[in-house]
């Protein structure tokens, strides 16, 4: 009852700034936020939403490391569990504690926050295992949505699952997955590239391993290579290939532009624009649907040599021996990460 409480009150808030944002400009909207963050009960709300689940008598969570996925830009896309878990937390572990602090901040929660994020974590890493086996509950936050997607995390769950100590996600938004529903691109299969290598023969070739896959593709960008990227795309994927630019999702200038790569690759050919951004590329025409390269390799593969594999498939489809060796070494260092 509690819960709808809140949650009626916050849905019914205007859409709110990004944390970035409410650092540089508190606005209105991010103050109202802020004022009624203070009113909500997080401890009586933490023991409403932990009930029926692994917890102990007192409702505390059980130990463990745990997961919380944070907005990725409107303030309001944090699950009751998110903030519940938060509350309960004996240390919270974020990329950027001034990004995150901000976050706590806005929800009136108080917690100490350790730094943990691609250039400190394996110095980071045994301390955090050293609380968790001692018994202590460690939320893993990144700057923004899913930690472990694009984000730090990974080598953490693994060390955790080594020594069987637990890992609990609590999910919630990720821009990947917003994008791809916003974008009416086919959902029924995609893959998730991330960002791609910033080298120029580096990035032509794996786009070139991406090609032939058949669903939609999932990269994420910065505004400053936005440009370069929807041109290497043009130019290895197809000009025409539907595509789609997702910029600053959830927030106050959201914008969803469709387009061929050709066109997408002009219309930002004059201005750079702002803000974060998803790029997403739908099936060429020339692509079967049926017909699944990284299935067939993982399946040859198993019987064949890299070398056989390739030459089989090579001849099977029609796709030059170059690409599908491309995509045998893509899959093979996925494999091994
Ligand atoms: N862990 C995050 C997730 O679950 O989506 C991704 C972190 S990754 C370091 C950051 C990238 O995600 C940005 O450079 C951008 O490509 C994408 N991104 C994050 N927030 C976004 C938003 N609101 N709109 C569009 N893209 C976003």
């Amino acid at each position: 009852m509690w819960a709808l409480v809140f949650a009626r009150r916050f849905l019914s808030e205007p859409v709110a700034q990004s944390p970035h944002i409410l650092q540089r400009e508190p606005s209105a909207q991010s103050m109202s936020i802020k004022e009624k963050s203070s009113s909500f009960d997080f401890p009586k709300l933490a023991r409403l939403v932990s009930e029926g689940s692994r917890n102990d008598a007192s409702c505390k969570p059980s130990p463990g490391l745990y997961l919380v996925a944070t907005p990725i830009g409107n303030l309001g896309d944090i699950t009751l569990r998110g903030l519940a878990i938060l509350t309960a937390a004996d240390a919270v572990a974020c990329e950027d504690t001034r990004v995150s602090g901000l976050l706590l901040k806005a929800y009136g929660i108080k917690k100490p926050m350790l730094s943990y994020h691609d250039h400190n974590a394996d110095e980071k890493r045994p301390e955090i295992l050293k609380r968790l086996r001692e018994g202590q509950i460690v939320v893993l936050i990144s700057d923004a949505g899913m930690p472990c997607i694009a984000d730090p995390g990974f080598k953490l769950v693994r060390d955790c699952r080594k020594e069987g100590l637990n890992v609990t996600v609590v999910p919630g938004p990720n821009a990947a997955l917003t994008a791809l529903a916003a974008s009416g691109l086919p959902t029924d299969r995609f893959t998730f590239v991330g960002f791609l290598p910033t080298k120029k023969t580096a990035r032509e070739n794996e786009l070139e391993a991406l090609k032939h896959l058949s669903g939609s593709l999932i990269f994420y960008e910065s505004p400053q290579r936005l440009k370069e990227t929807l041109d290497a795309m043009a130019r290895t994927l197809g000009a025409d290939r539907p595509a789609v630019v997702s910029r600053e999702l959830t927030k106050l200038y959201e914008e969803i532009r469709p387009g061929s790569l050709g066109s997408l690759a002009e219309s930002y050919a004059s201005a750079q624009p702002k803000g974060e951004i998803v790029i997403l590329v739908g099936k060429g025409a020339d692509i079967e649907p049926a017909f699944d390269l990284d299935n067939l390799l993982s399946e040859r593969l198993t019987a064949l040599s890299v070398r056989d594999a390739v030459a089989e498939i090579a001849a099977l489809t029609g796709i030059p021996k170059k690409d599908v060796y491309a995509r045998a070494l893509a899959l093979h260092a996925t494999r091994k990460t």
